[in-house]
């Protein structure tokens, strides 16, 4: 279908684009990528009078060593993210998740901050960055404001940003040396997951010393799988002492039950893939 018609307004700036949102309100939506919001237009699931594009804007895109963290703008697509040398050093888990994330074509044109801003909770993003304690920086009339990434996401496609504000940046804290998986469960090539599971490790010899587990779709917004991450610490990487660890993977989960599978079909799946991925991000092999 063709989407119902709109103005469209592609700002030079963020300040720019912030004054488009203020102006135009409850009428306007951001375009980023447009790999999910099109076909919502195109659906016409959302009819926005405004269609204000931030791919002008220079200044939110690309990758940049910022200290203890990497700064990636918003607007910087997942195929220079998954590509990007300061993100396989610093932040594997984010090259892994990206590595899996639908096919080239999505990836050239949708963009980190979008796929985040959009929070669907089957989308390969937010587990990978809410494992790795990553920081959002969105900025609105006032200024800018960081929210932590376990305050981010707030429902179903629902986020802390406001009606007023854009994401600008993500702050992925540096976790040098660490390995790294994305398990992703899915029937066919390049769909979205069932399940899947996001891993880092730090190993200290034979033994896991610190590891970082998020799930993807088994709940309404991305989840840490805090009782396993406690549960693998000091733990030699045998793959009973991983099973055994992962076991605790769907505590306090709620997953979906719909027709790629039930709630308890899920709950399995997060046990399976996370020893799956923890085992691979700690070097070992899985079988
Ligand atoms: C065929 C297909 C397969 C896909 N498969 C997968 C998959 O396997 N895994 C996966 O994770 N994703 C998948 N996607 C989605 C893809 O990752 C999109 O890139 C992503 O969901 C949205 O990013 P975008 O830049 O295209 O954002 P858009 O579609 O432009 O925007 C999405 C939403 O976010 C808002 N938004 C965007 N940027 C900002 C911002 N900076 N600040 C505030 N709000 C903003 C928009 O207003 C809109 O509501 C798939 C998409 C397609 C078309």
């Amino acid at each position: 279908m063709i989407p119902a018609a709109f103005e469209y307004v592609a700002p030079a700036s963020v300040e720019e684009a912030l004054a488009a949102l203020a102006e135009h309100g409850d009428e306007a939506k951001i375009i980023a990528g447009g790999q999910s919001l099109l076909p919502v237009l195109r659906m016409r699931l959302n009819a926005p009078e405004w269609v204000i594009d931030l791919g002008r804007i220079e200044s939110l895109r690309g990758v940049r060593d910022a200290g203890d963290h990497l700064a990636v703008g918003a607007m910087t697509t997942h195929h220079d993210v998954g590509k990007d040398a300061l993100v396989h050093e610093h932040a594997l888990l984010v090259s892994k998740a990206i590595s899996h994330l639908a096919d080239a074509q999505v990836r050239h044109r949708g963009t980190f901050g979008g796929a985040l801003a959009h929070a669907d909770p089957a989308g390969d993003l937010g587990a990978p960055v809410l494992a790795l304690d990553a920081t959002m920086v969105v900025q609105g009339p006032g200024g800018t404001r960081e929210v932590a990434a376990a305050d981010f996401f707030v429902d179903l496609f629902e986020t802390a940003i406001s009606d007023d504000e854009i994401l600008v940046e993500v702050r992925v804290p540096k976790h040098t040396g660490w390995g790294a998986s994305y398990e992703k469960f899915v029937r066919i090539a390049h769909q979205w997951p069932i399940v899947a599971v996001a891993a880092a490790v730090r190993m200290d010899g034979d033994r896991i010393a610190e590891a970082r587990v998020g799930l993807t779709n088994m709940g309404s917004t991305p989840l840490r799988a805090t009782a396993v991450e406690e549960a693998l610490v000091g733990q030699p990487a045998t793959t009973d002492a991983v099973r055994q660890a992962a076991t605790h993977a769907a505590d306090g989960a709620n997953p979906p039950t719909d027709l790629n599978g039930s709630a308890e079909y899920r709950n399995h799946l997060a046990t399976v893939l996370t020893a799956r991925a923890v085992l691979a991000a700690a070097g070992r092999d899985a079988t």
